[in-house]
């Protein structure tokens, strides 16, 4: 039979950064419920969604590693904890609209939500939750990026939809340069070697490795979520 959609089963990433918007607090609720409300829409349509959400919006532990003595490890502990911070928020605005959410985290909180189990994780999804992961990998030195194409690969999903404040990527960066170009389709290979700061390094090569798709996109746009959920044309495209 024919797929009605492109993509059966996703791993959305929402950073921090574009939790909070322009908001000065660390999230901005307006965007939370649009968020909601697009997964509401395609969830409605049959897709699966799983999310991993940052923290960056909150604490990011390199940029705090050095100083006042915090090491590296203890810092990363702490942003690992500011994306279930996130987490619970999203949850609680998905479920205050009706949509059945989870959220698992890399670590065990067990008061706070599930522990990660894969095979849990994709019986929610089958079952039409949303699946938000928490905690990043659980590890010191990875990103919640790479936690995104780690559960990816983990749970089958088909693509990583990645929602940042930009339109996607560019050929130069568009702040400094006015002749800067959004690229439609890019290759790994050109994203790790023309260095377009996609994502970290670890996170774009097990994407690679894995044969799994990006899309980076705006998610302050209005409905581009929801297009890019359903696998309609919106930001780049980073495959092959
Ligand atoms: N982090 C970590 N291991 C992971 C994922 C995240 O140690 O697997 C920590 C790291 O300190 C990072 C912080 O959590 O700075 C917040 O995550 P990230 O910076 O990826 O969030 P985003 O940039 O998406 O908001």
């Amino acid at each position: 039979s024919k797929k009605p959609y492109r993509w059966q089963r996703v791993l959305l990433k929402v950073s921090g950064e574009a939790l909070a918007g322009d908001h000065t607090e660390n999230i901005d609720p307006k965007i939370t419920m649009a968020i909601a409300r697009e997964v509401a829409s395609v969830t409605k349509l049959g897709v699966e969604v799983a999310i991993v959400v940052g923290g960056g919006n909150i604490f990011r532990g390199a940029s705090w590693a050095g100083c006042s003595g915090l090491d590296r490890s203890s810092a990363d502990y702490i942003g690992m904890l500011a994306t279930v911070m996130n987490a619970i928020f999203l949850q609680a605005t998905m479920e205050s609209i009706g949509i059945p959410t989870r959220v698992q985290t890399a670590f065990r909180m067990s008061e706070v939500a599930e522990p990660y189990i894969r095979r849990r994780a994709v019986r929610h999804l089958e079952k039409g939750r949303v699946v938000i992961f928490a905690a990043g990998t659980g590890n010191p030195f990875f990103t919640t990026d790479t936690a995104a194409a780690l559960r990816c690969a983990e749970i089958n999903a088909e693509v990583v939809l990645k929602a940042t404040n930009v339109d996607g990527v560019y050929d130069a960066d568009p702040r400094h340069n006015p002749n800067a170009r959004l690229l439609e389709t890019v290759s790994y290979h050109e994203v790790t070697t023309r260095d377009l700061s996609v994502m970290d390094m670890t996170a774009i090569t097990l994407c690679q490795e894995n044969n799994i798709p990006v899309v980076v996109f705006n998610l302050q746009k209005p409905g581009n979520i929801a297009k890019a959920i359903v696998g309609e044309k919106v930001g780049t495209f980073i495959g092959c």
